[in-house]
């Protein structure tokens, strides 16, 4: 093999990380999986050469996904997960113990017994949560036929290729909608807008018609090379978008979090678009 891990996710740039140790590669039913060893990075996880997740910065990603939504929202009992293999989405959310329920909707069963096996310094016992309610199954399919209805959805997907594709569609975001309980929000991986605008002005412009408030917020992923990470939010709760810091703060402490990059301040100011980004999720004039 190689020594370098070379990723080609867009056109005219390429990423390559030193492999130190492959300590897995093989195929899936539905795509390529390796795990290797980087000396900045440690773990790091591919999927059909796109690299989804690393040890050493992994938890910026899945705090920023799950902790904003919950929070804001005050009241979570139930969360639906859509992709999350790896299982850190899935540890994060259960940290949060009012949370009775999480459906996690994954395509490969195999990520998951992966996950378990290898990824456990990402995962930890989340899998083993009796909270779990673990559906092997296309996320479309779920979000269309589930009688569930939940209070965040939570999109982990990978990129908009291979199986994740159909994730960024207005037919799944109509499914999506449909699956929120009343005042839900909905918070999807939207990609490094500096390489992948276009993804998140999509994504919006699907949202816009079915939810009442539709935006992003942003954070920086170091392995998602590009700078700032978009998550997509979107919910008919208009006043979620904008809750005061003083009570982020309070339900933060109420909670009982430990984190490394999530706090309400961090929350707060994760809204705050810099007007190349907020451009991306306006209608076009
Ligand atoms: N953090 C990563 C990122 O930002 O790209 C995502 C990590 S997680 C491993 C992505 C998961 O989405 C994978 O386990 C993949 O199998 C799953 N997935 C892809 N398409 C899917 C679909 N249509 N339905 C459900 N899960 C899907």
């Amino acid at each position: 093999m190689d020594k370098w891990f070379e990723e080609k996710l867009y056109p005219g740039y390429r990423t390559k990380l030193e492999i130190d140790k492959v300590l897995y590669e093989g195929n899936s039913e539905h795509q390529k999986l390796l795990l290797f060893e980087n000396s900045l990075y440690g773990r790091v996880l591919a999927l059909n050469d796109i690299i989804q997740t690393t040890e050493r910065d992994e938890f910026i990603y899945h705090e920023m996904l799950t902790h904003p939504p919950i929070l804001a929202h005050g009241a979570v009992r139930k969360v639906l997960i859509i992709g999350g293999g790896d299982g850190g989405m899935l540890e994060e959310v259960l940290k949060h113990r009012g949370i009775s329920k999480v459906t996690m909707v994954e395509i490969d069963g195999d990520v998951v017994e992966f996950s378990k096996e290898h990824l456990r310094f990402i995962c930890n016992d989340a899998f083993e949560d009796e909270r779990l309610d673990l559906v092997i199954a296309d996320g479309i399919d779920f979000v269309e036929k589930t009688d569930e209805r939940y209070d965040v959805m939570i999109v982990d997907s990978s990129d908009p290729v291979g199986p994740a594709e159909v994730l960024f569609t207005q037919r799944f975001y109509a499914g999506a909608k449909r699956c929120l309980a009343q005042g839900g929000v909905l918070v999807t991986q939207n990609g490094v807008p500096f390489h992948q605008g276009q993804e998140l002005a999509g994504t919006i412009s699907f949202l816009r018609p079915l939810f009442r408030d539709t935006s992003c917020y942003v954070a920086p992923v170091p392995i998602y090379i590009g700078g700032l990470m978009a998550f997509g939010w979107a919910t008919d709760n208009v006043t979620l978008r904008q809750t005061p810091l003083e009570r982020l703060r309070e339900r933060f402490r109420a909670a009982g979090l430990d984190t490394r990059h999530y706090s309400p301040e961090v929350h707060f100011g994760a809204f705050a678009l810099p007007p190349w980004v907020r451009a991306l999720t306006e209608p076009k004039k």
